[in-house]
Formats: structure tokens, C-alpha cells, sequence
């Protein structure tokens, strides 16, 4: 059939544009990554394209030693996740988790004048329920004023852009002073309604995540957060930080905060997709790689394929199904759950596609087109992922004489399988068989918000 014949031509050159070999490609990736975070280090002006950020972390990291009952808040744009958790110490796995999200109310989330003190002051009040409902039996820990994790996703689930409580928490990287306030109200609202805990600092939940691979090896080195969004928190030698930085710095382990979704290169694969998804969103020319990985994009990559298949082959009909039009239309667990369509001829893509863009008469060659454009697309994300871990652990000077244990928490590697195989097998390539075996990858443990557990149980710790 023509109509397929022209689809497929469309297919192969989007395959072959987005083609990573591991080291034509992929190196050149990681390299220029590593040099980037080098560059931007040794930058005594700081603000560079990745946003790295020592933070706020002021004790050290636990050591898997940590016990106790402890309680976090993860504040993830429009809700919050309450978490209550239990460690065994030795580093045994955390026990006992009770976890409840809570909505912001919109009155907060929508307000035109700042709501930090309202929103701390209702989620104070929720922690006070939660707490009595799971209040635990650790006497010890009860007698004494204990740490409350406080950590904040950086992606905030594409919270209204009108509400200016998300666009100030998003500042939180370049503006320390928002962090600070939501530390000073949090502690503030919790003594007004008589909760005995105290918030030693504001951080980013991947920061928690590092903190939570850390209670579990000591060569836990780096957390990577993708989902929605993605970010990185990894340990960096304090020698590497310049001094103006190093003030804030006070433990031995030097975490830095990395957005790297900022991160930009002449060799990332990018193709008039995605040229085209940049120029078209809401901060074109920015967040580069993050529109190539993260699980915001990928649905809307395959969509605009999809489109162009749809135009310049009519590969479902005469008509272009209107729906196909719409932007950020297809997600990613939508996306995943074609591309991992096992049935026969295409079943779940078959529904998929009539769900979502109201297409009735796709044949199952149409369908197999389909997959495979979520195969091209999230095989180039996920690579990418592995060559900017790569890169990292280069940068960390790691590659070749150390195990590094990273830890990747977040519902695209979570739960798109084929989309965590390609990643890891980018890694495996790169580094041959030999190293390989230096960089060990790991699902986090304890589920969402649970390194807020993690940072209350060090700072608790060493208070
Ligand atoms: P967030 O990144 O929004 O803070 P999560 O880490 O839980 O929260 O990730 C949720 C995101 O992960 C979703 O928005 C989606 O992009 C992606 N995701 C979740 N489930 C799947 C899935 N089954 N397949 C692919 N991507 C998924």
C-alpha cells in the first residue's frame, strides 16, 4: 500500500535522525555533560545553564545506621504527599509506610497575593490529623522534638500557570530566600497547632532520593528524578566547589542539585519534531534535554510524528483526525502502553488510538507504525538518560576504579519498562563489560516522598 510506503519513509528518516550510537553519540554526550558540570563548578559567578546548586543539606547523609519513626512532606505543585515510615537501622528496608496525598485547596493555589503562610498553616493542620491517625508506639522518639522532612518536587505536575505559588516554588532554585521562608512558616504553623517538629531546611525531593539511596550503600553517589520532569542531586568533592559556593556547604558530603533538563549540545539528536515541539512551548530554547527524556514530552513527540504521517501520508484516511491536532493530547503511560502492546494485531494500540484521537479504522500495519514511532522515540529518551548518567559518574571521576550506585526514582522509569531497558543497556554499551560493572542502577526504594524519611532520620541524627 502507498499510503504505508510513504509512512515508513517517514519512519526511517525520524529513526535515523534520532539514531545514538553509543560512541559516536552517546560519548560525545557524556562528555560534554561531564565538561559542562566542570565548567559551571569552577564558575565563580555561578548561574550557568544547569542550575547547579549546593544545598541546603547541613548534616551529613545517613549511614544506614538511622531508626526510628519519622514523618516528611513532599509539596508537589497542586497536592502534597504526607509520609510516615519507620527505619530499622543496618540498612534494612523502611517498614511500615503509611502515605496520604492531600490537595491544595484552590483558594491557596489560586490566589493572586502570596499564600506561603495559608498553604503552611493548612498543611501543618493536615500533618496534625495524619500524625493522630498513624501515631507511632516509638515512645523514645516521641519524647523529643523530632525532624520533619520537608522536601519539593521540582516538577510540579504542570500546576496552573496562574498560580503564583507554583511559579514562586519553582524559583526555589535561584532564589534561596524562598526556600528560607517556607522553612520559617512551616516551623511557624507547626508550633501554632502544637505539632512536636521542627523543619530544618527546605530541599528538593532527588536530594531525598540521594539521601534514601545513601541509608542503603555508601556508594550511593547520585539520585536522578524522572518522571513529569527530571533533575539529578549527586555528592561532589568539597575541593571541587569554589569558595563564594562552599559558604553554604557545611557537611563533608557536598550535595549539588543539578537541573539538568537545561542541559544543551550540538550533539543531541534533534529533529524538526523537536524543533518544532521547543519553538511551540511555553519556554522555547530552554530545557533542551528534558524535552527529549522526561515524561512531559515523549507523548507529544510521537503525537507531532504521528501528525506529519498523518498529512503527508494520509496514514489514517483522507482525514486528518482532528484530535491529532491537539498538543500534549498523548502521554506518556498512554504512549507506553502501545509500545508495549503485546496482544494481537495491535489491540491495546487499536483502543488507545480510538480513546484518544477518536481514530475508528486503523489497520493493524497502521498500528505497527505506531509502535514503532513510541519504540524510536522512547528509545532516543532513554539513551539519552544513560549517556547523561554516564556523563556524571565521569564527572565524578568514577568510571574506572569505583562502584557507583545511582538511584532513579520517578514514574517513567518506574513504570515504562521498555523505556528502563533501553537505559540500561546505553549504560552497558558505553561502558563495555568491564566497567559496567562500576555503575549499578537502581529503582528507589520506599516510593514517592519517602526521602523526606531519609533526610528527617539524618538530620534527627545529628541534631
Ligand atoms: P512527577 O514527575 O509528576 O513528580 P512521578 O515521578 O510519579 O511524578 O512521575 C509521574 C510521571 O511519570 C507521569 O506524569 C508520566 O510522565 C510518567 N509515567 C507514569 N506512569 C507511566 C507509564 N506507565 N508509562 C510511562 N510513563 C509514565
Amino acid at each position: 500500500e502507498r499510503r504505508w510506503r510513504q509512512a515508513q519513509a517517514i519512519l526511517r528518516k525520524f529513526a535515523r535522525q534520532c539514531a545514538t550510537p553509543a560512541h559516536a553519540k552517546l560519548w560525545h554526550v557524556a562528555n560534554e555533560l561531564a565538561s559542562d558540570m566542570e565548567a559551571e563548578l569552577s564558575s565563580t559567578e555561578g548561574g550557568g545553564n544547569l542550575r547547579m546548586l549546593v544545598s541546603y543539606v547541613d548534616a551529613p547523609l545517613p549511614t544506614g545506621e538511622e531508626k526510628g519513626t519519622y514523618y516528611g512532606i513532599n509539596l508537589r505543585g497542586t497536592n502534597f504527599l504526607l509520609v510516615r515510615a519507620t527505619l530499622e537501622g543496618k540498612n534494612e528496608p523502611v517498614t511500615q509506610v503509611k502515605r496520604q496525598e492531600v490537595a491544595i485547596p484552590s483558594a491557596i493555589l489560586m490566589a493572586d497575593t502570596d499564600s506561603t503562610r495559608e498553604l503552611c498553616d493548612f498543611m501543618a493542620l493536615e500533618l496534625a490529623k495524619f500524625v493522630s491517625v498513624h501515631s507511632d508506639t516509638d515512645t523514645e522518639s516521641q519524647a523529643r522534638e523530632r525532624k520533619l522532612g520537608f522536601t519539593v518536587s521540582f516538577t510540579m505536575d504542570q500546576s496552573p500557570a496562574s498560580s503564583s505559588i507554583a511559579c514562586k516554588w519553582n524559583r526555589l532554585s535561584v532564589d534561596d530566600t524562598v526556600g528560607k521562608e517556607l522553612t520559617t512558616e512551616i516551623n511557624k504553623a507547626l508550633e501554632k497547632h502544637s505539632v512536636n517538629m521542627r523543619v530544618p531546611a527546605v530541599v528538593y525531593d532527588t536530594i531525598g532520593n540521594l539521601a534514601g539511596g545513601r541509608y542503603y550503600s555508601k556508594e550511593s553517589v547520585a539520585a536522578v528524578s524522572l518522571g513529569q520532569g527530571t533533575d539529578v542531586a549527586y555528592i561532589e568533592s568539597p575541593q571541587q566547589i569554589t569558595e563564594t559556593l562552599n559558604e553554604l556547604s557545611k557537611s563533608a558530603d557536598t550535595v549539588i542539585h543539578m537541573q539538568w533538563g537545561n542541559f544543551t549540545s550540538s550533539h543531541l539528536p534533534l529533529t524538526e519534531y523537536d524543533i518544532s515541539l521547543d519553538a511551540e512551548s511555553i519556554d522555547p530554547g530552554s530545557k533542551i534535554f528534558e524535552k527529549l527524556i522526561s515524561g512531559m514530552y515523549l507523548g507529544e513527540i510521537v503525537r507531532r510524528v504521528l501528525l506529519k504521517m498523518a498529512k503527508e501520508a494520509a496514514l489514517f484516511g483522507d482525514l486528518v483526525p482532528p484530535k491529532l491536532f491537539t498538543p500534549y493530547l498523548l502521554r506518556s503511560p498512554d504512549m507506553a502502553a502501545m509500545h508495549q502492546d503485546i496482544s494481537e494485531d495491535y489491540g491495546v494500540v487499536e483502543d488507545k488510538l480510538k480513546e484518544i484521537f477518536d481514530i475508528n479504522n486503523s489497520t493493524p500495519m497502521v498500528r505497527e507504525i505506531v509502535a514503532e514511532v513510541c519504540d524510536v522515540v522512547a528509545e532516543r529518551g532513554a539513551r539519552l538518560v544513560g549517556a547523561g548518567i554516564v556523563g556524571i559518574v565521569k564527572k565524578m571521576g568514577r568510571i574506572s576504579n569505583k562502584k557507583s550506585v545511582i538511584t532513579i526514582e520517578g514514574g517513567l522509569y518506574e513504570h515504562y519498562r521498555i523505556f528502563r531497558n533501553y537505559l540500561h543497556s546505553s549504560v552497558w554499551e558505553m561502558l563495555g563489560s568491564e566497567l559496567s560493572d562500576n555503575v549499578i542502577i537502581e529503582h528507589s526504594h520506599g516510593g514517592s516522598g519517602a526521602g523526606s524519611i531519609f533526610l528527617a532520620a539524618s538530620q534527627t541524627q545529628y541534631a
